[in-house]
């Protein structure tokens, strides 16, 4: 059993889905054919539904969550950008945009802490904001009010959410934000190789007044181009065809089974892990703050090596996330994702237990 926070463990559909799409000789598809066109449509169309995407937001497929990085700072940003930092992927981000010769302003807080949103000050020639709702990192994760207290500070910038390893759970207010984005291979439980980017208007106003100013906002995949094609069903390249047909399936899935259903059963095993960690000794949450954690990644502090136990739990045949980067020794990280089932949570913890 996969615990790893992604690649994860694939939705518990996939595998008939799969054997489906072989059957149908999806990966064959043209991506210009009719049978493509339903199948982008099918998938967007649920998309929509599954987390209720208002109709000002367009959705557009790219190759990852890293891609729509630079596309965001060629699409959207003239040259400023503020970024809240709280681990190692919202630190990426902000690192892609300087290195595509943007001015970054970083706002850094340690690791399993966040930003207190009232207390910072952003300059206004900001003109991106980006946030990560769950740095995969350290388990901590914005609360819903954050955002609505950033929008209603700054209604001028444009507000990027990465949601790459919460999405689905998320209950989001759209109106909180510009654009939101994810890869399918964390909470949707697919094959990684495709990226979900998810935006409003007014990226789309920003954009086009760059291309008219004469600035580069990149080639196939810039907001215009990728608008052009999805009017049509489409993507401009030759895209991840069989990933695109998996997501449409898996979110219908989804969506049958219902977002009231998963966010309980998400929320249930996310509060069963934490109290398991607070209750055992040598074990700790690393997100201190309550209110901070995710619901999706539970990041949790070792006293023994972490290596210890990730090995043991390897031997009965549980897969568990090491910690990020530096943090590797001292740290495991256990997803929580829709395919996780509350049964399977609990016998992690029981066999964690029974190595006490
Ligand atoms: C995994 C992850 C990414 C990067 O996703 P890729 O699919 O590897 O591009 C970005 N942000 C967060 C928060 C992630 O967890």
């Amino acid at each position: 059993m996969i615990f790893t926070p992604g690649p994860s463990a694939l939705y518990f559909t996939v595998e008939e889905h799969l054997k489906q799409a072989i059957r149908e000789q999806v990966p064959s598809w043209s991506h210009r054919s009719k049978a493509f066109q339903s199948i982008f449509l099918e998938a967007t169309e649920n998309l929509r539904a599954l987390l209720e995407i208002p109709d000002n937001f367009s959705i557009y497929f790219t190759a990852s969550a890293t891609e729509i990085w630079d596309r965001l700072v060629e699409n959207l940003i003239d040259e400023d950008s503020c970024h809240l930092v709280n681990g190692a992927f919202s630190k990426r981000f902000a690192d892609q945009a300087t290195r595509l010769g943007r001015n970054t302003h970083i706002w850094e807080v340690k690791a399993g802490k966040s930003h207190d949103i009232r207390k910072m000050l952003m300059p206004d020639r900001c003109e991106l904001i980006a946030l990560t709702h769950n740095e995969t990192s350290t388990g901590a994760a914005m609360r819903m009010e954050d955002f609505g207290l950033i929008r209603e500070a700054y209604p001028h910038q444009l507000i990027a959410v990465d949601a790459v390893s919460s999405l689905p759970y998320p209950t989001f207010d759209w109106s909180t934000f510009d654009t939101t984005y994810f890869s399918v291979q964390k909470g949707f439980g697919l094959p990684a190789g495709l990226g979900v980017w998810i935006v409003n208007d007014r990226c789309h106003e920003k954009a086009s007044a760059r291309l008219q100013a004469g600035k580069s906002i990149g080639s196939y995949h810039s907001l215009p181009i990728l608008a052009q094609a999805a009017q049509k069903h489409q993507t401009p390249e030759t895209p991840n065809v069989l990933g695109i047909y998996l997501l449409a399936k898996v979110a219908g899935d989804m969506l049958n089974k219902g977002m009231e259903a998963i966010r309980r059963e998400t929320n249930y095993k996310a509060a069963f892990l934490y109290g398991c960690f607070e209750r055992w000794e040598g074990f700790k949450p690393l997100v201190e703050a309550r209110q901070h954690r995710s619901k999706t990644v539970i990041v949790v502090e070792t006293e023994k090596p972490a290596n210890h136990w990730m090995e043991a739990l390897s031997k009965k045949g549980f897969e568990i996330g090491a910690g990020y980067g530096d943090f590797k020794n001292h740290q495991m990280r256990i997803a929580n994702f829709p395919t996780h089932s509350k049964e399977q949570i609990e016998l992690l913890a029981d066999t964690l237990e029974s190595l006490f």
